[in-house]
C-alpha cells in the first residue's frame, strides 16, 4: 500500500499518515456556518479537503467524511433577523447555496453533514459529564468550561494559555471564574428565546465549540483519525474542542491527525466587507469565471500556505487549463496511472509540484505523447479538474425571466427590471444589455 505523509498540527511534523482502522479511515471537518454564500476563504477550505478525500480514497478502502453544517449561531440569528426571514428559512437556503457552490467546484458530497440543531441532545449529555466531572459550571444561565480544569489546555498551538488569551478577542463577561472560561451554553434573550432549545439550564443554545466536539462523538466515537479545518479555527475552536472532548471522554481521546489549511488574501489583503474586497465562490460564477479555473486556482499554492487571490493568479489558472485541455484535445484513449504525480500527491498534498508534473506532461502531449496525454486525463481526474470545456446551457426560465426584464424596461417599470436581473443573478447567471436586446452568461 501507498504511504501517506500529512504536517500533523498536534505534532507540527510531517508523518505518515496510519488510520486507526485500515478499513475506515474518519475525517471530520469543520463546516460552514450557514448565514450568508460561501466565500473565497471558506471555499479553499472545500476543496483542500475535497483533495484530501480523494486522495485518502484512492488508499484506503473506505473514507468516512463527516462535514458539519453549523445552522445555530448569532449571527445566523442576527442575519435572518435583518433579512425578515425564519432561521430555518435562511440556513436551508444557505445550505443549499453552499451545496451548489461546492458542487461548482467539483467537490464530493461529504458521507455525513450533520447540522448542529439535529445534534443538540449530544451537546446537552457532553455538557452535563463536564459538569459532573468539574470541568465546567453554571452561572447566570451560562455553562462555561473551566479552563483551568485543563491544564493542557494550548496542545494545538503550543502557546501558553496567556499568550493565547492576549492574542484574540476573549470575552470578558462578570459570571466567567476565569477570562479564559468559554461558553457551552449560552441563554436566549428574550426576544430570541422562539429559537432557542430548551436544556437543564433554561432556555438557550449551545457554544460553537461543543457542537463539534459532540457531532465528532455521535458519528466516530471517541478516537477518529483526522480533524481539519482552516488555521483561523486553530485558536479557540480546535483548541476548546480538544479541552472539552479530552475532559468528557478521556485523555488522549479525539483526533489523532490535526490538519489546517492556510489563509486567503485578496489582492495581498485579508478579504474583508469593510475593505470592500469581500468576494464570494457565487460573485464569481456570475462573472462568467469558469468553476474548473476557480479550483485550478485553488491548487496551485501549497494547502498549509497563505494564498492570494488576484487577477493574475485567475488568469494564469485560466492559461494553465487551456493548456492541459490542448494537450488532451486528440487522446480519446483510458487514463493511466501517473506514479510520480501521485507520490507528489502522497506527500502532503503537493499540489503546485503535482501541478508542474501535469505542465510537463503536457509539454509532451502536444508534442504527439499519447501516453502523456493518458497521464494528463488520470491526474486531472484525481484532482478533481474537470478537463471537458464547460459550455453553460442557458435555462429556458433565465430566458424568461430576461424577455420580462426587457418588457419591463420597454414599459419603463425600472423596479421590475431591476428585481428581474437580481432573479437572474441568484439563479447563478449575469445579465448584460446589448445593442440588439441581452447577453446571458
Ligand atoms: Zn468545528
Amino acid at each position: 500500500m501507498k504511504k501517506i505523509f500529512l504536517t500533523n498540527s498536534l505534532s507540527r511534523n510531517k508523518e505518515e499518515f496510519i488510520p486507526l482502522e485500515a478499513d475506515n479511515v474518519r475525517m471530520y471537518i469543520c463546516g460552514p456556518t450557514v448565514y450568508d454564500r460561501p466565500h473565497l476563504g471558506n471555499a479553499r477550505a472545500a476543496v483542500v479537503y475535497d483533495l484530501l478525500y480523494r486522495v485518502l480514497k484512492t488508499a484506503f478502502p473506505k473514507v468516512t467524511y463527516v462535514r458539519n453544517i453549523t445552522d445555530v449561531d448569532d449571527k445566523i440569528i442576527a442575519a435572518a433577523k435583518d433579512n425578515n426571514e425564519s432561521i430555518t428559512t435562511l440556513t436551508r437556503r444557505m445550505e443549499d447555496c453552499y451545496h451548489q457552490d461546492m458542487s461548482a467546484l467539483n467537490c464530493l458530497k461529504p458521507d455525513f453533514e450533520p447540522r448542529a440543531t439535529e445534534h443538540i441532545a449530544d451537546m446537552i449529555a457532553m455538557i452535563e459529564t463536564l459538569i459532573a466531572s468539574n470541568h465546567a459550571y453554571v452561572a447566570e444561565g451560562h455553562v462555561l468550561f473551566s479552563v483551568a480544569s485543563f491544564p493542557e489546555y494550548g496542545l494545538l498551538s503550543n502557546r501558553s494559555r496567556d499568550e493565547m488569551i492576549a492574542g484574540a478577542r476573549v470575552e470578558v463577561a462578570p459570571f466567567k471564574k476565569d477570562p479564559a472560561d468559554f461558553v457551552l451554553w449560552k441563554p436566549s434573550t428574550p426576544e430570541d428565546s422562539a429559537s432557542g432549545f430548551t436544556s437543564p439550564w433554561g432556555q438557550g443554545r449551545p457554544g460553537w465549540h461543543i457542537e463539534c466536539s459532540a457531532m465528532c462523538k455521535s458519528h466516530f466515537g471517541t478516537h477518529f483519525d483526522i480533524h481539519g479545518g482552516g488555521a483561523d479555527l486553530m485558536f479557540p475552536h480546535h483548541e476548546n474542542e480538544i479541552a472539552q472532548s479530552y475532559c468528557a471522554n478521556g485523555q488522549d481521546s479525539f483526533a489523532h491527525f490535526w490538519i489546517h489549511n492556510g489563509f486567503l488574501t485578496v489582492d495581498g489583503e485579508k478579504m474583508s466587507k469593510s475593505l470592500g474586497n469581500f468576494k464570494t465562490v457565487h460573485d464569481l460564477l456570475s462573472e462568467g469565471i469558469e468553476p474548473a479555473v476557480i479550483r485550478y486556482f485553488y491548487l496551485t499554492t501549497h494547502y498549509r500556505k497563505p494564498l492570494d487571490f488576484n487577477p493574475k493568479a485567475l488568469e494564469d489558472a485560466k492559461k494553465s487549463l487551456a493548456k492541459f485541455r490542448l494537450s488532451v484535445a486528440n487522446y480519446a484513449g483510458e487514463p493511466e496511472k501517473d506514479d510520480q504525480l501521485y507520490e507528489m500527491l502522497n506527500d502532503d498534498l503537493n499540489t503546485p509540484l503535482a501541478l508542474s508534473r501535469i505542465h510537463e506532461l503536457a509539454s509532451q502531449a502536444i508534442k504527439g505523447d499519447s501516453g502523456a496525454a493518458a497521464r494528463i486525463i488520470w491526474a486531472c481526474g484525481l484532482m478533481g479538474l474537470d478537463l471537458t470545456e464547460v459550455t453553460k446551457t442557458i435555462p429556458q426560465e433565465v430566458i424568461a425571466l430576461a424577455d420580462a426584464r426587457i418588457q419591463a424596461r420597454n414599459t419603463q417599470d425600472w423596479a421590475l427590471a431591476d428585481e428581474l436581473r437580481k432573479k437572474i443573478s441568484a439563479l447563478g447567471y449575469n445579465l448584460k444589455d446589448t445593442k440588439d436586446g441581452y447577453e446571458i452568461s
